[in-house]
């Protein structure tokens, strides 16, 4: 004969055996959290106060780019190093007088870089073989207008403080 099947369901601990039993889960959380507490308390502090305290940068850190005109000399290799096209490269030649001869020589007319999309990769600096554009360790070019963050060839030979102080000299102005 098949044994009968217990329907009964388990009993539920009553209201007070609840409550001690959280009250003690909580009681170990905290001394848990209270203890990784005192053992960091007083030792060195693993943050920094920025930007009162700034964290010094890595040997390779890759920061805003700047660009020397006088040293370029309009390869274009920056612009096909380039992986997402954000340098805007124009140039034309002229005859000029160069330690005493006539050469034609590169005049740059525009040399523009939209470092809001730049990505710091480095591959512009890396293939630029007289150091004409180069990453600097500047890294606090945050901003609220996006349009602000293309630069000029005059412009990238600033730093970021001086380009958003003629940016607001040129916003009054208008
Ligand atoms: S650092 Fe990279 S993304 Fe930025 S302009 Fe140079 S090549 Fe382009
Ligand atoms: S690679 Fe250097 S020299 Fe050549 S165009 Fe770019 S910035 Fe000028």
């Amino acid at each position: 004969m098949a044994q009968e099947e217990n329907t009964t369901p388990p009993k539920e601990p009553n209201f007070a055996v609840r409550t001690i039993e959280s009250a003690a889960a909580g009681s170990k959380a905290i001394a848990i959290g209270m203890k990784t507490v005192l053992k960091y308390a007083g030792g060195p502090r693993p943050t920094r106060e920025y930007p009162d305290e700034v964290r010094p940068l890595a040997e390779r850190s890759r920061g805003r780019l700047y660009f020397i005109e006088e040293k370029c000399i309009a390869c274009n290799m920056c612009v096909k190093a380039c992986p997402i096209d954000v340098i805007d490269l124009e140039f034309h030649r002229e005859e000029r007088e160069v330690d005493g001869k006539v050469k034609k020589v590169p005049v740059i007319d525009k040399y523009n870089v939209d470092i809001g999309e730049c990505i710091s990769c480095g591959l512009c600096a890396e293939h630029c073989p007289t150091d004409a554009v180069y990453q600097s360790t500047e890294y606090e070019t945050s901003y609220y207008y996006k349009e602000l963050f293309v630069m000029d060839k005059d412009e990238l030979a600033m730093t970021f403080p001086e380009y958003i102080a003629k940016k607001a000299r040129e916003m009054k102005g208008k």
